[in-house]
């Protein structure tokens, strides 16, 4: 699929949202990826993470870890096309996710981890921290939408993904959505 093809199926799935959203960084936004709306539709998310599963596959990995909840059915997915082992890492604290349920990495895995959508790339940053607390080898980042114009940096880790919608977003205390005065709306509640 192409960049007008995914376009076309976030329209038509309702992935896409415009209005005035807090993201999980606290920051404002015009526009959202409801991602679990794509998700809700097994076959069309298979198509998709096959697509990006394409790039992750040179690298090998035999473990796929995502942060919950926007990460779970994705690494279970890219991990079911990849024939690996599945995870997910989830908080601990505000600051920290952990493996959790006796997930166990040890220093012959090789992960890769997968998000949704990256925006500020504070949950991915999480899982990083989680796996290189154990002795498995970390490859990369993937995810389904990069948000983040390439600005991005995972520790130098490579970070692949299917496209980039590249969204503006304001700080809280400066942004033109608020001085419209449009209600403020957290997307995932
Ligand atoms: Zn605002």
């Amino acid at each position: 699929m192409n960049r007008q093809e995914i376009m076309e199926i976030l329209a038509e799935y309702s992935v896409i949202r415009d209005g005035h959203f807090v993201l999980t960084s606290g920051r404002h936004t015009d526009r959202f990826l409801l991602c679990n709306q794509l998700t809700m539709y097994p076959d069309i998310t298979k198509k998709l993470v096959s697509q990006l599963a394409q790039k992750v596959k040179p690298f090998q990995p035999n473990v796929i870890v995502g942060p919950a909840m926007g990460g779970v059915i994705l690494a279970y997915e890219l991990a079911s096309i990849l024939g690996s082992r599945a995870m997910f890492a989830e908080k601990q604290s505000d600051e920290t996710m952990a493996l959790k349920r006796g997930f166990v990495l040890d220093e012959d895995d090789r992960v890769f981890i997968i998000e949704d959508a990256v925006s500020t790339g504070g949950s991915v940053r999480k899982v990083i921290d989680a796996v290189k607390s154990t002795q498995a080898q970390l490859l990369g980042v993937a995810a389904l939408f990069d948000r983040t114009s390439g600005q991005v940096d995972f520790d130098g880790l490579p970070f692949l993904s299917l496209m980039e919608i590249n969204i503006t977003s304001y700080d809280p205390d400066d942004c033109p959505l608020c001085r419209a005065g449009l209600p403020l709306i957290k997307p995932k509640s």
